[in-house]
């Protein structure tokens, strides 16, 4: 008995091949599923935006905190020689291996200073406490032209990202009923900390100083099509072309930044 929501016939980016995708769900978000690996719809855009934003990625040294046991982890690992998966495990030293997967903090990361092509994190940012120290350690280990690549349900959408939990003095201190994703570790569950919104760029730029693309596909011939299905990439420039915080910090004042910066921000279309 055929009770699907939606089914189409097309390439899957994340085990590279034709594929039926279908859904029993109306939630294609976690259910328009590959008929062969498995993957969700958010793990072919990140695969697809990897694919055009960084196309030598098998040459590439890459770090993936966090990375699932399917989808674009799985194509990474098989195909990346210096592909290395990290977790954190309160028990253990950052920077330690623990099996084949590196223990870090994305908070402290243990790389040295641009030493990581590519950082890709999945549906992770949205459970950091200190999300401004998380952009600064990713922007201080990219190698310049380095990119962070990474998924985010940007829930809020136009209006302003809200913090949902905070931390003082080791306390989490809940400021919005408990909300919590499926984790890999740990206890299995992992809280939101933070409901994002498309404001999420600048407040990486005010972090880290770098731009970051907001990429959306709709494209059902790769069976991507689903809720908060956003991409997000963070680029650090190639040498030569001056990081555009540093250059403001040493020619600019305040007032002039902000009136910059109000032409580069730009609000989305509703
Ligand atoms: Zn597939």
């Amino acid at each position: 008995m055929e009770n699907k929501v939606l089914r189409s016939k097309g390439y899957c980016s994340t085990c590279d091949r034709d594929v039926e995708f279908s859904s029993r769900h109306n939630w294609l978000r976690d259910h328009f599923i590959c008929s062969n690996c498995g993957s969700i719809p958010r793990e072919r855009a990140l695969m697809q935006v990897i694919e055009i934003y960084f196309p030598n990625w098998r040459k590439a040294v890459i770090h993936e905190s966090s990375p699932g046991p399917r989808g674009a982890s799985m194509r990474l690992a098989k195909e990346c020689p210096h592909y290395i998966p990290s977790q954190y495990f309160h028990d253990r030293s950052p920077g330690s291996l623990v099996g084949n997967m590196r223990c870090e903090n994305l908070e402290t990361l243990t790389f040295a200073d641009e030493s990581v092509d590519l950082h890709v994190t999945q549906d992770v940012i949205e459970h950091v406490f200190q999300p401004d120290k998380v952009f600064k350690e990713i922007s201080r280990t990219l190698k310049p032209g380095g990119m962070h690549i990474f998924t985010v349900p940007l829930v809020n959408k136009s209006t302003p990202s809200r913090i949902r939990a905070k931390k003082h003095k080791g306390q989490i201190i809940h400021l919005a009923p408990e909300s919590y994703h499926g984790n890999p570790v740990g206890d299995g569950r992992s809280l939101v900390t933070i409901d994002w919104g498309f404001d999420i760029v600048n407040y990486i730029f005010y972090s880290c100083g770098l731009f970051t693309h907001l990429i959306y596909i709709d494209d059902l011939d790769r069976g991507i099509r689903a809720e908060f299905i956003e991409v997000l990439v963070t680029i650090k420039p190639a040498k030569g072309r001056a990081n555009v915080m540093n250059m403001l910090d040493q020619h600019w004042s305040w007032s002039d930044k902000l009136a910059l910066l109000r032409n580069f921000i730009v609000r989305p279309q509703r």
